[in-house]
């Protein structure tokens, strides 16, 4: 069961989803902020490029190399790790206040972040989102064609690595659906008031 049930119904305060590239965590974090207004969830800082639609400081903060490396000498990120060609890191002291003042976080970041995180915040809870086939990712990650045909080689790569690691999680949601994943998400992270609680 998630960690933290000593806290009963209190939403869980650190979550920390991964998965491969491509099995929908963006569609899913999106649904699942709509329909959570009250979960926070963290924006990266990214080296790569935006893609088209992509807004300045709402999926990511973009930045050059010279500014992320600035970062990280500083010691403003909770997590940061090399994806591909780009780097990507998470903000700290956004995710400290927030879960200091009980509002519960969300981090969407990947399996070398994930194991940063968890290494230094034993209690952050994981959950690994995962494709329903392996067919079913590779229609996905090709069909989004926000990548080119090398960048898609490499992420499928990187997905097997990633698929592997699924064990190391807290729980595994498996993405059918995004309405599904979602509230499967939002019973795993207590973000429903837990109507069906034992006493
Ligand atoms: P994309 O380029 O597709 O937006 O992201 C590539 C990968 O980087 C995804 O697996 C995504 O979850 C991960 N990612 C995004 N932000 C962060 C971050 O702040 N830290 C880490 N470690 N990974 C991130």
């Amino acid at each position: 069961s998630p960690k933290g049930d000593a806290a009963g119904c209190r939403p869980v305060p650190l979550t920390v989803l991964s998965g491969p590239s491509g099995v929908g965590k963006g569609t899913v974090v999106a649904e699942l902020s709509r329909r959570v207004p009250r979960l926070w969830v963290s924006v990266s800082v990214t080296t790569r490029a935006p893609r088209p639609g992509e807004i300045d400081g709402r999926t990511y903060r973009f930045v050059d190399d010279t500014e992320f490396a600035r970062m990280v000498a500083a010691g403003e990120f909770l997590e940061y790790a090399r994806y591909g060609e780009h780097w990507y890191g998470t903000p700290r002291r956004p995710v400290e206040e927030r879960v200091a003042a009980g509002i519960p976080v969300l981090l969407e970041i990947d399996l070398q972040g994930a194991r940063q995180v968890r290494a230094a915040l034993p209690d952050a809870f994981a959950v690994f989102l995962a494709p329903p086939s392996w067919a079913e990712l590779r229609r996905r990650l090709i069909g989004r064609g926000t990548e080119d045909d090398a960048d898609v080689r490499a992420r499928l790569k990187r997905a097997e690595v990633e698929m592997a690691a699924a064990g190391e999680f807290d729980a595994v949601v498996v993405n059918t659906s995004v309405e599904q994943a979602c509230q499967e998400l939002i019973t795993l992270l207590r973000l429903d008031g837990c109507p069906h609680e034992q006493p």
